[in-house]
Parts: structure tokens; C-alpha cells; sequence
């Protein structure tokens, strides 16, 4: 829902309600990182939202207070779930639908890594990587898919990476689910088109989470050089654009991989 403009506003009155009031975005491993930081955002511009994890249930509840102690209209609703097992996730798509009804805003953001130089990489580490980042993706898109094509405006949002376009040592297992989600997310846009729902994929470059924390610091250090603005993304730098992208504001923005990894590719 838009911020309502009063007839004669001239661009310089202030929105009457949160822009984001009267939507529920859920947010796929939102407990920590990047997915906590795009769960505050959406729920700082007025949104419901349904903040989704697998382990950390105190740091999610706790996301989930802030939004809804935080002044405005935000509500934070946390729950658990892991997004490989189908099973969990149905059920969690039944409990959002019994507590808040429909959604109209879906975050694949729940990822993981499992480094290791390709030759030495376990079935395990490939599949595990994949089972998150992409069959993840999957399970929440198939659970929502209707709630988003119903919406008015409805939206996906898919959480990939800079290590998607360009690969990366040691990360063949990420690339590979990284990169499938461009064209997924481009296939749901196409078939979300009739419906005037999107779905849009963000590319962040390296972003300082715990997911980056754990890289060894002289690794870090060769990353960070390799940057044109010479630092890593600040989680708030991804939620940003993708709070623009749950709005009604971004409608005829479709298909897109949108990157935020200060100028790696240029
Ligand atoms: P992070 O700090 O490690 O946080 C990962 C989040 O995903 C946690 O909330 C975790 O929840 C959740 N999660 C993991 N497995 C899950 C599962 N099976 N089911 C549900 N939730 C699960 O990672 P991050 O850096 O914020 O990354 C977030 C997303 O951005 C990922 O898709 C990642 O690939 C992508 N990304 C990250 C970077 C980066 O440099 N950090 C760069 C580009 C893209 P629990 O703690 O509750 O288990």
C-alpha cells in the first residue's frame, strides 16, 4: 500500500501512513544477518512481519519485540522453521494464515555456506548448500506462491550473491544455488506478470555478517581490496533496496538481478 498523498501535495507533504502499513512480509532466516536487518526495515516502515528461523529463536523473538515495540505500526511475528523440510514449512504457512491471514510480501533470504576448494568438497557440503539456498527457496515460493499472485501487489524477493555472477574459490556448491536463483526468480516474474505481482532477485556483494565474519581476516582483507568502494556492504544497505522492492513503488520493476556490491563489477 502506498503512502496516501493528499490532492494538492506537491511531493513535499509527509505520507498520512507508513508506506508498508497494512502489508505482511515474511522474512526467511531473519533471526540473524542480513534477513534481521531487512526484518526491521520492513517492519520500521509499517509492515507485519513474520520473522522467520531455524535455530536462534531468542534472537528471533527478540527481532520480532523490537518491531512490535518500536513506535509506528510494524508487528513482529516470529517462527520457526526449517525451509528444506517441506513439511515445516507447510506448517508454517497454516500458522501465518490462521494468525494474520495472506501475505503479500515473500524474503527468500535464508542461506549457508559450506566452503571448501571443489576437489576436496564433500556430497554432503554440495547438497546441504543447495537444500538452503535454492530447494529453500522453492519451499517458501511453492507455500506462498498464491498468497503473492493474489495480493494486491504482491512480491518476491530472492536473496542471491555477487559470488552467483562471478563464482568464487572454494564456493562452487553457493555459485551454483546462487545462480539458479536469477533464473528462477526471472521464470516466478514471467508467471507473476499477469497477476501485476513481481519478483525481483538482490545480489549483494559481501556483506559484514557472521556468514563473513567467520572468512579468515587476511582472506577478508584480499576481498575487501578486490571492492571498488573498498569496503564490505552494510547489512542496512541490502534491506534498504529491498524494502524498496516490497513497496508498491517498485510495480514495474520485474525479472530484475539487482546488485548491491559496490562496483565489483565494474
Ligand atoms: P547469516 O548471518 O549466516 O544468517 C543466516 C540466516 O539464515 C540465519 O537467520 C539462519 O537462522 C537462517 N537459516 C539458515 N539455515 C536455515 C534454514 N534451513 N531454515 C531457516 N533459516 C535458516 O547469513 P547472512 O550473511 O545474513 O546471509 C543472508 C543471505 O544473504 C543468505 O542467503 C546469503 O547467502 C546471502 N548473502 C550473504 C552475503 C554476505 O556476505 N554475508 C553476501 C551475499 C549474499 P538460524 O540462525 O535461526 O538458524
Amino acid at each position: 500500500m502506498t503512502a496516501r498523498r493528499h490532492e494538492e501535495d506537491d511531493g513535499l507533504t509527509l505520507p498520512d501512513r507508513q508506506p508498508l502499513a497494512g502489508r505482511t512480509c515474511l522474512v526467511t532466516g531473519a533471526s540473524r544477518g542480513i534477513g534481521r536487518h531487512i526484518a526491521s526495515e520492513l517492519g520500521r516502515y509499517g509492515a507485519t512481519v513474520v520473522v522467520n528461523y531455524r535455530s536462534s529463536e531468542a534472537a528471533a523473538h527478540a527481532v520480532a519485540d523490537r518491531i512490535t515495540e518500536a513506535e509506528g505500526e510494524g508487528l513482529g511475528y516470529p517462527i520457526r522453521a526449517d525451509v528444506t523440510d517441506l513439511d515445516e514449512v507447510a506448517a508454517m504457512r497454516d500458522a501465518v494464515a490462521d494468525a494474520l491471514g495472506p501475505i503479500d510480501v515473500l524474503v527468500a533470504n535464508a542461506g549457508v555456506t559450506r566452503d571448501r576448494r571443489f576437489a576436496e568438497m564433500s556430497a554432503e557440503e554440495w547438497h546441504r548448500t543447495i537444500d538452503v539456498c535454492l530447494h529453500g527457496t522453492f519451499n517458501c515460493t511453492k507455500a506462498f506462491y498464491d498468497d503473492i499472485e493474489r495480493a494486491d501487489h504482491g512480491r518476491l524477493v530472492t536473496i542471491s550473491s555477487v559470488v552467483g555472477k562471478q563464482g568464487n574459490v572454494g564456493q562452487a556448491n553457493y555459485a551454483a544455488a546462487k545462480s539458479g536463483l536469477f533464473g528462477f526468480t526471472r521464470s516466478i516474474a514471467l508467471e507473476l506478470a499477469p497477476s501485476g505481482s513481481t519478483a525481483n532477485c538482490v545480489a549483494p556483494g559481501f556483506t559484514d555478517t557472521e556468514m563473513v565474519q567467520t572468512i579468515p581476516e587476511d582472506v577478508r582483507a584480499e576481498i575487501r581490496s578486490n571492492v571498488p568502494l573498498g569496503r564490505f556492504a552494510d547489512p542496512d544497505e541490502i534491506a534498504g533496496l529491498v524494502r524498496y522492492l516490497a513497496g508498491e513503488e517498485s510495480g514495474y520493476i520485474t525479472g530484475e538481478v539487482i546488485d548491491v556490491n559496490g562496483g565489483t563489477d565494474l
